[in-house]
């Protein structure tokens, strides 16, 4: 039988080691039969990159800062000149000053809040833009986001403040591109220990936090998003965009847990 993504051409920002949910989600993109192209933010990351790309038969490997927009350009320029047109689209950046990853929100600085939704938010808009004239036969979008969108979490902070932008745009870029049959969504991932996880305040206690309190009693893995991922990249998602999937073992449904009451 034909694999869900066979015939269908990628790229996926955001690896930047084999712990990245960016992986995790090339890995189930390459395991259902999607050809790839990955970028990098620079030269540091390009040797972890360039051996995991080579696992997965990636065709494209490209450096890319979001933060600059002839850097995006270059990088559209090279997916249009090698494979003229693209299916999807994986956006998995976000970058924050870590001393301000904890503590109060209210200390946020201006500098580091301009340059977190620069990085964090407006790179969505700015890469769906290339993107767009690229996608031809239609194509799906998908962002990473995280619950401190919603609702406050300890620590997250101005990344909160971010990811809620971000959720909006998703829905602002999804009636636009409608129109052209192109799909735009979000993961709203749990959890998951990776590189720029650690930058975040007390990240194990809030991961336990989550093993403890989550409906499924346990965190997800970079593969469980992958596999969702799949579903919204893939014609299996054809009917939805605009949207915001939680892949957070159910975290976000619980208002409070059920324990054994005492008598009160
Ligand atoms: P990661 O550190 O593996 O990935 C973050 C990526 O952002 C890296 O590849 C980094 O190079 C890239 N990046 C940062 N600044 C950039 C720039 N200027 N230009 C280009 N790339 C840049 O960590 P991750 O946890 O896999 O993060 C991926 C996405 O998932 C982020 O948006 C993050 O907020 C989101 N997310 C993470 C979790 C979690 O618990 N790990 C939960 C929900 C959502």
């Amino acid at each position: 039988a034909k694999k869900i993504m066979e015939g269908k051409r990628g790229l996926i920002m955001g690896v930047a080691n084999d712990k990245s949910i960016a992986w995790g989600i090339a890995k189930a993109c390459a395991e259902h039969g999607a050809e790839l192209g990955l970028t990098y933010m620079g030269d540091a990351f390009k040797k972890r990159v360039e051996p995991l790309g080579a696992e997965l038969g990636v065709t494209q490997l490209i450096d890319c800062d979001v933060s600059d927009p002839d850097s995006i350009d270059a990088a559209f320029a090279q997916i249009e000149r090698e494979w003229g047109k693209l299916d999807f689209l994986v956006h998995a950046i976000g970058f924050s000053d870590k001393n301000e990853l904890r503590g109060r929100y209210v200390d946020t600085s201006p500098e580091n809040f301009r340059m977190t939704m620069d990085v964090s938010v407006y790179s969505f808009t700015a890469v769906a833009q290339r993107a767009e004239k690229l996608m031809t036969d239609g194509g799906s979008m998908l962002t990473l986001t995280y619950y401190g969108a919603e609702q406050v979490m300890p620590h997250y902070n101005v990344m909160g403040v971010a990811k809620a932008a971000l959720e909006a745009s998703v829905k602002y870029l999804a009636e636009d591109l409608g129109k052209d049959n192109i799909r735009v969504n979000a993961i709203s991932a749990g959890p998951i220990k990776t590189l720029a996880a650690s930058g975040i305040g007390d990240f194990r206690y809030i991961m336990k936090w989550n093993e403890l309190n989550s409906p499924l009693r346990r965190n997800v893995t970079q593969d469980e998003v992958g596999k969702s991922a799949v579903y919204l990249l893939s014609d299996l998602g054809s009917g939805v965009t605009g949207e915001n999937l939680h892949v957070d073992a159910g975290y976000h449904i619980v208002g409070m847990k059920a324990v054994d009451a005492p008598d009160i």
